[in-house]
């Protein structure tokens, strides 16, 4: 069974956007900027935050934290983010989730003014990923794509199958699939005999964020499995939605966990940052060209 490493993809893509990057400083005179806005104090969202950070700080994108406490009201939150749509030397804005208790999620998604969403949440990004319109598009399902193209692993006329529905992964890795051509079945929460349905797919795509949900006998012989999940055990250890031990003879690829999709992430975020900085200075352009 083929280990689909992350960091091989990570290596590849980065010299690609490191001539994007260099672009937008010469044409621009300043570096990318991400904003973040972390509220309340969950450790593994502070983690998350810092890794964020650390990427950007060696690809050389410029970033802000605004840190609010967990108290903090959903009013002063969009406050903030309303000062940051407005700020010209702000390209890339997110909100890291889970958000306290208080906080509509869906109307949250509509804060961040959709050219700067390097998250890809907003209602109109979502729609233009339906529709195939190019756009910024969430991290994780955009960074499975790119896996999947790295290691020539075609879904153009296979049978995908995702588990899990959820805005983050689930529902934009569907619509990913089948912009590119996949034919896909969608499973989730409510679905019945889900092994019934997942052992006939090609790809298996598994984000339900359920550990060690899918074994062997949820996995067609010769198929490739794609990994989402991630948890931390009591011993300390990482494990996935998958149980990779049961399919080492059985499934022909696997994204390992850790190591597989999550390096994908953070790299797709600061992708979405320097997108966003282009096409907010391309919008520039084109906007002096009409003053002129
Ligand atoms: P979520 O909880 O928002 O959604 C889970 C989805 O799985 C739901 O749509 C639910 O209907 C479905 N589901 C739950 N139990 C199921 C079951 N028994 N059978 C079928 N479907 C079931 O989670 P999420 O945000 O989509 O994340 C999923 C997993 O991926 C989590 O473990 C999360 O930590 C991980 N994740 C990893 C990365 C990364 O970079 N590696 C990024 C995002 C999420």
């Amino acid at each position: 069974m083929q280990s689909l490493l992350g960091k091989p993809v990570v290596d590849a893509l980065t010299a690609e956007l490191e001539v994007l990057l260099a672009d937008f400083v010469r044409a621009s005179g300043r570096r990318p900027r991400l904003a973040v806005i972390l509220v309340g104090d969950d450790p593994a969202s502070h983690l998350y935050v810092t890794n964020k950070r650390k990427s950007a700080d060696r690809l050389g994108i410029d970033h802000e934290l605004h840190l609010f406490a967990a108290k903090a009201t959903p009013v002063e939150v969009r406050t903030k983010v309303d000062e940051l749509n407005q700020r010209l030397d702000v390209d890339g804005i997110l909100i890291q989730r889970p958000l306290p208790a208080g906080f509509n999620l869906q109307e949250v998604s509509c804060w961040i003014e959709p050219s700067k969403d390097v998250d890809g949440f907003h209602p109109e990004l979502v729609g233009k990923l339906a529709l195939g319109i190019p756009a910024l598009t969430p991290c994780t399902p955009t960074g499975i794509m790119a896996l999947l193209e790295h290691y020539k692993i075609p879904v153009a006329g296979k049978l995908c199958c995702v588990v899990g529905r959820s805005p983050i992964v689930g529902k934009p890795l569907a619509a990913m699939l089948l912009n590119a051509n996949a034919t896909v079945v969608q499973c989730h929460r409510g679905t019945a005999q889900l092994a019934e349905i997942t052992s006939r797919a090609d790809v298996l795509f598994v984000a339900a964020g359920v550990a060690r949900l899918v074994g062997r006998e949820h996995v067609r012989p010769g198929a490739v499995v794609i990994d989402v999940g991630i948890h931390k055990l009591v011993d300390g250890s990482l494990t996935g939605d998958v149980r990779a031990d049961e399919l080492r003879d059985h499934a022909a690829a696997l994204t390992p966990v850790p190591g597989g999709v999550g390096p994908l992430t953070i790299f797709m975020l600061m992708s979405n940052v320097v997108q966003a900085a282009h096409a907010r200075l391309d919008t520039t352009r084109r906007s002096s060209v009409r003053k002129a």
